[in-house]
């Protein structure tokens, strides 16, 4: 393994948002010069979309900051950046969902257009997946690039992702060409909750956090209170 690079994520002191003692000494704030950070707040400066979504965003966080649910989040955002038409990148699995939200959304004034990710009915074959990859979820391949072409056609003000596959999500966010948020974040173990492993990593998921994804473990020989 190459040798650790530390960054924000092994900080302690979290002085950018606190700003009340000094920075550590990997920081990447601390390294930049005040010319690299003035460019970047140009770029929401300077562009109208960017600044308009900044706000908006920031806006909703300190107006409903632990009031509304994402759904809602979602349908204020839309409105403040003036967004008429929503476009829903949705899992075939997820159809009901989405389903429900575009309801919602059409409650809310908005016109909807959605496309799951199945469209297109191309089979996982013909881009080079091995067969023996389609027995338990099938022969049609998720088609993210598809779904993105079809939304940029329709014309949508924003793409919402509703529980895209990872990578599936990650083709989709490359060729969509409207600004994306997501509704669902796919995790077929933990109902769409991704973030429940984490919370557990201490405790059911510890597993996660005592050896790399795939490798066995003897769990006669741990604990609970074993992980430090
Ligand atoms: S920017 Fe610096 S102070 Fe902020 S979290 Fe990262 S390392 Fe810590």
């Amino acid at each position: 393994m190459s040798e650790k690079c530390f960054s924000c994520v092994d900080c302690g002191v979290m002085n950018c948002v606190k700003r009340s003692g000094a920075y550590p000494e990997f920081c990447p704030t601390a390294a930049l010069t005040q010319e690299e950070i003035d460019e970047v707040t140009d770029i929401y400066l300077k562009n109208r979309t960017n600044r308009k979504v900044a706000v908006a965003a920031a806006e909703i966080e300190g107006e409903f900051y632990g009031k509304y649910t994402r759904v809602e989040e979602i349908i204020e955002f839309a409105k403040r950046i003036g967004a008429k038409k929503i476009g829903i990148a949705t899992c075939i699995g997820l159809l009901e969902e989405s389903r429900i939200f575009a309801r919602i959304l059409r409650l809310n004034g908005f016109e909807v257009y959605g496309v799951s990710c199945k469209s297109g009915s191309v089979n996982k074959t013909t881009v080079g997946v091995d067969p023996k990859y389609t027995c338990v979820t099938g022969p049609v391949m998720c088609n993210p690039i598809l779904q993105a072409k079809v939304l940029n056609k329709e014309k949508v003000d924003l793409n919402v992702i509703v529980g895209l596959c990872v990578g599936h999500d990650s083709l989709f966010i490359k060729y969509a060409k409207g600004l994306t948020t997501s509704l669902i974040t796919k995790d077929r173990v933990l109902g769409h909750n991704p973030v429940a492993a984490l919370y557990q990593s201490r405790a059911y998921y510890k597993k996660l956090l005592l050896a790399p994804v795939g490798e066995e473990i003897d769990y006669s020989k741990i604990s609970v209170g074993n992980i430090k």
